[in-house]
């Protein structure tokens, strides 16, 4: 078993100075120290031995080498070519890890799960890169691909924003996506001095388990989700404008008053204030 593990600033230091390594900012580069929060985050996403983990952006490896420790096997995605070899080096001693040198974005994470896991719910664990948190999700939900759950670390107010309801400020259409796939829940706050370099924002790990059953069933999702981008992308304005504004949506606008109607809210009412039922209510009365 690997003995040198990497959460501490000194191994930290140690590792990037030998391989020479600049941290990158364009790839939101904040690399965990203290082993203390890696092994929550790894106790939280509840790894077994029966479990594929994928990790998105394992840096130098600290958290990977705890989630070879305790999975089946794990797939880690990192995009900066320069850390490959250093995570050659520190995954050396494990032989369920396999190493991917890709843009998660590009990345058919249904082949992955198909490959490594037989098509089977796979895990997904990571400290996301803060610039991308957001389409990362957007992916790994609308792209059906089989996942049991994802724990990642984000940015506080991120984490805030996928748990709220309407009539607070944070409300907006990542909220109501998450909640439309998964039940969320912070575990954790992570302060900067947690990370090399610090960031100069406060983090929070979250867990969002898979519903077994949508709490909404609408007929058409994806239509469902088009009003829901489109009432926040003007949030200022009433739900009837903001629709009638939208290029991709294309009802009249007196469809578009008729649903409305028809779903049971008043003309003026604003997006910002429907729950997700309300949202599908509302697609159905299209
Ligand atoms: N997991 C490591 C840790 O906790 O110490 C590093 C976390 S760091 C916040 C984010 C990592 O994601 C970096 O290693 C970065 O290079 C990588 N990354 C950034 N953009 C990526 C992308 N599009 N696809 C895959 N990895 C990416």
């Amino acid at each position: 078993m690997q003995n040198n593990y990497l959460g501490n600033p000194k191994s930290t230091l140690e590792i990037i100075n030998k391989y020479d390594f600049m941290f990158q900012k364009k790839f939101g580069q904040n690399f965990l120290i203290d082993s203390n929060i890696v092994e929550k985050i790894v106790r939280e996403a509840n790894v077994t031995k029966e479990d594929m983990v994928l990790e998105i952006g394992p840096g130098i490896g600290t958290m990977t080498q705890y989630l070879c420790e305790a999975a089946k096997n794990v797939v880690v995605v990192e995009i900066d070519k320069n850390l490959i070899p250093i995570l050659g080096e520190t995954l050396a001693a494990y032989d369920n890890v396999t190493i991917i040198n890709e843009d998660i974005l590009k990345v058919d994470i249904n082949e992955l799960a198909e490959k490594y896991n037989g098509g089977r719910p796979i895990k997904v664990v990571a400290n996301l890169p803060y610039y991308i948190t957001t389409p990362i999700i957007m992916q790994l939900f609308e792209s059906n691909v089989p996942i049991d759950s994802i724990t990642i670390m984000v940015q506080k107010e991120v984490a805030d924003r996928m748990q709220v309801g309407p009539g607070t400020k944070d409300y907006g259409a990542l909220s109501l996506a998450v909640q439309y796939y998964a039940n969320p829940k912070i575990v954790l706050n992570v302060p900067p001095t947690c990370f090399m370099p610090k960031p100069n924002v406060g983090s929070a790990v979250i867990k969002l388990t898979r519903h077994t059953d949508n709490p909404v069933n609408p007929k058409d999702a994806k239509f469902m989700f088009k009003l829901i981008r489109a009432a926040f992308n003007q949030r200022r304005k009433t739900l009837m404008n903001a629709l009638n504004n939208a290029p991709d949506i294309n009802y009249s606008k007196e469809q578009i008053a008729n649903a409305i109607k028809t779903a049971g809210f008043s003309e003026t009412i604003r997006g910002e204030a429907l729950t997700l039922e309300e949202f599908a209510r509302l697609s159905d009365a299209f």
